[in-house]
């Protein structure tokens, strides 16, 4: 089939059997011929993603049917409203699509109601404020620098702009969240909303004591759980239902789907989420995303995703005692999930330096506060690592030790400007995901 291809000229040598799709001859054969600097490009990134040890926690690699189906037709399409409600014809093909995400959604997550049109997380939580709240209400959420996200009310989001962001954080001797200070704060706050969850929370989210918080203040409990959705779908981590009201997630986290978002909730709650969402916040949704959520989600279904989100967990809490055992320092001790929260500051080594020194040698992570950090954040004293990506490639634990190892010669390379030891650990590292390929990616060495 591939002779009836135009083979144009690159302008880069491409190696035989590269791409997502070596049946085709090219990796990329519309886009090598039509815009040959983009291919390249996106060449590159492959590569980088084949070759890398990716630890960054919110990452992973989809599988080549969710990659796929991101790449259709249904990008073509508008279709605002909802399937049976659009406010375009044509919608015969779309509608079941959609259908079909919102089902699979509600069925793997046990949830009453599901919108599947968020453009991702952040909007997602955008259309919570704008379901249950006003501007200038009090909301509650986990600091940013505590380990919260930017859109759980800190000041430099829209949502600590328009609303009064009340945070709560963790003990700075435990490294976990203290109860008695978020419902001290709740009460004196009377925040409308209250979100847990966050974005570097290496510790099980206590959805039923959150819970007990917000219906004693009378308060919309909104469970984040865009990093852990996966483990929650494949059981490695408790399910936020029955406890929240609404349930925000991204897609594309541990949860392998598209990059995208979803509203969960009860049915009672159906009505001004999805009012939020469309008319209140968006206009079409991206079928071609609502897609490929919906094979994530059938993918989610299988026993096999059960298997990968515990592996997940067995890996994280293998690396994390890998690392303790080479003396490092993490917040609060350790994992339950699929996060390790790395404190350098006993290493002399600043998060950043660190990070780029991991990158030089083939170990994407990413700089990070860590609770009460003395140093400024663009600037921090630590590193966030996760085994999600790793996971989905097939390493076990019986690599994390391996992978502790590499973590600290990087960093000790780090501290003494040691380019060689760097070096050293790439190659090291290149051979073991040579031997582990990346999902959705089929390159050839
Ligand atoms: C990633 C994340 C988000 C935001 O998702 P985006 O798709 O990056 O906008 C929101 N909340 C939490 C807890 C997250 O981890």
């Amino acid at each position: 089939m591939t002779a009836s291809i135009d083979r144009p000229a690159l302008p880069y040598a491409p190696l035989p059997d590269r791409g997502l799709f070596p049946d085709r001859g090219l990796p990329h054969p519309a886009l090598a011929a039509g815009d040959p600097e983009l291919a390249a490009l996106i060449t590159a990134e492959e590569r980088l993603q084949a070759d890398t040890l990716r630890l960054i926690p919110s990452e992973n690699y989809v599988s080549s049917a969710v990659l796929e189906a991101t790449g259709t037709v249904l990008t073509n399409k508008y279709s605002e409203g909802y399937p049976g409600r659009r406010y375009y014809e044509g919608q015969q093909n779309i509608d079941p699509v959609e259908t079909l995400a919102v089902d699979r959604a509600k069925a793997v997550f046990g949830a009453e109601h599901a919108n599947v049109q968020p453009y991702s997380g952040s909007p997602a939580n955008l259309a919570v404020y704008l379901a249950f709240a006003e501007p200038g209400d009090a909301v509650m959420g986990m600091a940013l620098p505590m380990g919260g996200h930017l859109t759980h009310g800190w000041g430099v989001s829209a949502t600590g702009a328009w609303f009064r962001g009340v945070q709560y954080g963790v003990r700075a001797d435990t490294g976990l969240i203290d109860f008695d200070q978020v419902r001290d704060i709740a009460r004196r706050e009377r925040p409308k909303i209250i979100f847990c969850g966050g974005t570097a929370v290496p510790r099980t989210i206590d959805f039923a004591a959150f819970a007990e918080i917000a219906r004693e203040v009378d308060a919309v409990l909104v469970a984040d759980i865009a990093h852990i959705a996966g483990l929650v779908a494949g059981g490695a981590h408790p399910s936020p239902f029955p406890h929240a009201d609404v349930v925000s997630t991204t897609t594309h986290k541990t949860l392998r789907g598209p990059r995208g978002a979803m509203l969960l909730s009860r049915a009672s709650h159906a009505k001004p989420l999805d009012k939020a969402v469309f008319p209140g916040l968006q206009g079409g949704p991206h079928n071609h995303t609502t897609a490929a959520i919906a094979v994530a989600l059938r993918e989610a279904a299988q026993p096999s995703f059960r298997d990968y989100a515990h592996a997940v967990v067995a890996n994280a809490k293998a690396l994390a005692a890998a690392l303790l055992d080479r003396g490092f320092d993490l917040v609060s001790g350790g994992t339950d999930n699929h996060l390790i929260l790395m404190d350098l500051t006993p290493t002399e080594v600043p998060g950043k330096v660190a990070a780029k020194a991991l990158d030089r040698a083939g170990i994407v992570v990413n700089h990070n506060t860590v609770p009460y950090d003395p140093r400024k954040p663009f600037d921090p004293s630590g590193i966030r690592i996760g085994t999600p990506a790793l996971t989905s490639r097939g390493l076990g634990t019986e690599h994390m030790p391996l992978v502790a190892d590499w973590i600290d010669r990087g960093v000790t390379a780090a501290r003494s400007g040691d380019e060689d030891a760097l070096a050293a650990v790439r190659e090291e590292v290149t051979d073991l995901m040579a031997a582990h390929p990346a999902p959705g990616l089929s390159l050839a060495r």
